[in-house]
C-alpha cells in the first residue's frame, strides 16, 4: 500500500496532468476530482434516461442549497 501511495503522490493528475495534490490525490485539485467524479457518474448513469416530465411543477421554496464558490 505504501508503494502505491508513494507512487500516487508522485503521479500527475489524470485530468489535467498537473502534479497531484496530497489532499486531492490522485488529482491536483478538487476541481479535477469533481470532473472525474462527474465522468464516473456519467458512466454509471449512462443508461438512456428520459427526462422525467415535471408534471407537478412544484418548487419547494427555500430548499435550494446555496452554492458557495
Ligand atoms: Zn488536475
Amino acid at each position: 500500500m505504501n508503494e502505491i501511495a508513494r507512487k500516487t503522490a508522485a503521479a500527475h493528475c489524470p485530468i489535467c496532468g498537473k502534479a497531484t495534490d496530497v489532499a486531492f490525490k490522485p488529482f491536483c485539485s478538487k476541481r479535477c476530482a469533481d470532473i472525474d467524479l462527474n465522468r464516473w457518474l456519467s458512466g454509471v448513469y449512462a443508461v438512456p434516461v428520459k427526462e422525467v416530465d415535471d408534471e407537478d411543477g412544484e418548487r419547494p421554496a427555500g430548499s435550494d442549497e446555496s452554492e458557495k464558490s
